[in-house]
């Protein structure tokens, strides 16, 4: 059971507060809440996405019942970056809170483009304030400063947030790349200079915590990727994630070097390379071709980055494979590169799409069987590093699931930091004050965007459409008359059921139904819900005869 407590407590001006309304427990939907001195900050407002257990839902946003109840005492809405797991919940949550969301100049213009494109609406309800990457400014009681790391996408933030209590350090998501290829390396110098000012807290990033070592470079791919357009036949496909705008840059410049043209493909590509592009972060890099002019060039001067490396079903990879592109095509001869990771809960969907290119002819190249994707967060010898730049007197490991988070935990420990909590989400944490420790819980909750509707993704509808997936739909229809007799046989229709016969199961249950009513008193008749459940006891006892299946039913009843 989750807490269904709203009321936060009321943060004094010696403690700073802490609670996660997501990504404690997981990776994605980061939402956490820092309090001091009677006002909160949120830092960063994600999505998670839907798998096969959540059928009918693509995205899922946090509950935000307890910012809700905040109103006017939740100051800001800070962005680290602007990653879907950070930012990704804004659009769908704008209009619920009334402050500023802040954020840098590159995730302002990807939040805007974002917000034009759900038709305008959300871009009224939200009041964007820019901070430079590596400015500082006051939101609420806390002095912000954003300090640039390396990341999978351009403008990712650690921050400090400074005051009267002490400094806390929010990590975001991060790794100490030597050579990132589009921004410049983590400034140790600024990072070190926090740890002399004092670091009363750190929360960070878990996500890579199991690992050993340091995570690779995003230099280092490009010598793999340029000998895979080297030895490519023909036409060359990678499918990436459209935020990596380095990778971007290491495949364009690799195709450049092969000889090729490049392209982009697919609507979040797009997207991101207008805002790069304004940003400045292309700058150096060849023209993108178009679809339509990709499509016009002979196959081995081709390399195009595809949208789809996730399996989704209408991304441009996926309609490439089933040849509904209008522009391009794969066929025999051709590699397709996947230069990304397998989210968890798209194995499935991943594992579909590269069978079927594989079954084409066409040769599959993933990150198992060649250097073609490196992570964006850091392993142990990172974090390790960064606790010793920041000499955090406490440490809450984040952005990672139940595992990161102990992995973390213990990893810090034998680090010698000296006091170390794990948390979930809802969990009030006393972070910076006199313990470290939980003060008790508040409500969180997962809703699921399913078109315009909004679902409780712990409710009825998300269970009752997995078992009807699972299990299929029953339904009997009995029509009675005035007095409550059968007016007619009844009917019994199945759907997603699988019986050995149909006909013979159906006739058995119609049959079970209506000596079921007839065992039925008079007055036992006229009741609605004691015929349902006499019909549905007696469907039950048929089907758990003639199925495997336990279908939902549902039960008309007609009177006349
Ligand atoms: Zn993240
Ligand atoms: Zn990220």
């Amino acid at each position: 059971m989750t807490s269904e407590n709203l009321d936060l407590p009321t943060p004094g001006d010696g403690e700073v507060l802490f609670v996660a309304l997501g990504g404690l427990g997981e990776i994605g939907m980061n939402l956490a809440l820092y309090g001091n001195d009677g006002a909160w900050i949120a830092v960063d407002m994600g999505v998670t996405f839907g798998d096969e257990d959540t059928p009918g839902v693509d995205v899922i946003v946090p509950d935000i019942a307890v910012i809700d109840k905040l109103g006017d005492r939740l100051k800001g809405v800070l962005i680290t970056h602007a990653h879907e797991d950070h930012i990704g919940a804004i659009p769908y949550l704008a209009g619920r809170f009334k402050c500023p969301v802040f954020c840098s100049p590159f995730s302002a213009a990807f939040l805007k483009r974002k917000l034009e494109d759900d038709g305008g609406k959300g871009a009224k309800k939200v009041k964007i304030v820019e901070i430079p990457s590596g400015g500082r400014r006051g939101i609420g009681p806390f002095d912000v400063e954003l300090i640039p790391m390396p990341h999978s996408i351009p403008e990712a933030h650690l921050t400090a947030l400074r005051c009267g209590a002490g400094m806390v350090v929010h990590s975001g998501d991060w790794k100490l790349d030597p050579d990132p290829v589009v921004v410049p390396p983590a400034d140790e110098a600024r990072l070190a200079a926090l740890g002399d000012e004092g670091v009363a807290a750190l929360v960070c990033d878990s996500t890579n915590a199991l690992r050993d070592g340091w995570t690779r470079s995003e230099a280092e791919l490009a010598e793999p990727i340029q000998e895979i357009i080297k030895n490519a036949p023909r036409r060359a496909l990678f499918a990436c994630f459209s935020s990596n705008v380095a990778r971007l840059r290491t495949i364009a410049d690799a195709a450049r070097k092969a000889g090729r043209e490049v392209g982009l493909v697919g609507r979040s590509l797009w997207r991101m390379h207008d805002v790069a592009g304004g940003a400045g972060y292309l700058k150096g890099m060849p023209r993108f071709l178009r679809e339509d002019e990709l499509g016009k060039l002979p196959a081995d001067r081709i390399v195009a980055i595809c949208t789809g490396s996730q399996g989704e079903p209408r991304a441009a990879l996926h309609r490439i494979a089933d040849g509904q592109h209008r522009h391009v095509q794969a066929e025999a001869g051709d590699t397709v590169v996947f230069s990304s990771r397998d989210i968890p809960g798209n194995e499935k969907a991943i594992g579909r799409l590269q069978n079927r290119l594989v079954q084409m002819g066409v040769d599959v190249v993933t990150d198992g069987v060649a250097k073609v994707h490196v992570s964006g967060h850091p392993a142990q010898g990172e974090l390790g590093h960064l606790y010793s730049l920041l000499k955090p007197k406490r440490l809450l490991p984040a952005h990672g699931e139940g595992r990161h988070l102990h992995g973390h935990a213990k990893f810090a420990k034998a680090q010698g930091v000296p006091e170390v909590q794990v948390a979930f989400n809802g969990d009030v944490m006393r972070l910076v004050g006199e313990h470290f420790d939980k003060l008790g819980e508040v409500h969180v909750g997962r809703i699921g965007i399913d078109g315009m509707a909004r679902i409780d993704m712990a409710g009825d509808a998300i269970r009752e459409r997995r078992r009807m997936r699972e299990d299929g739909v029953a339904l009997i229809t009995i029509v009675l008359d005035e007095r409550g007799d059968l007016a007619a046989d009844s009917m019994v229709t199945l759907a997603g059921v699988d019986v050995a016969d149909e006909t013979e199961a159906l006739d058995a249950a119609e049959e079970a139904v209506d000596d079921a009513i007839e065992d039925l008193s008079a007055k036992a008749r006229r009741e609605d819900t004691t015929v349902e459940d006499a019909a549905r006891s007696a469907l039950r006892r048929v089907l758990r005869r003639e199925s495997s299946r336990r279908p939902r039913i549902n039960v008309h009843i007609v009177r006349l």
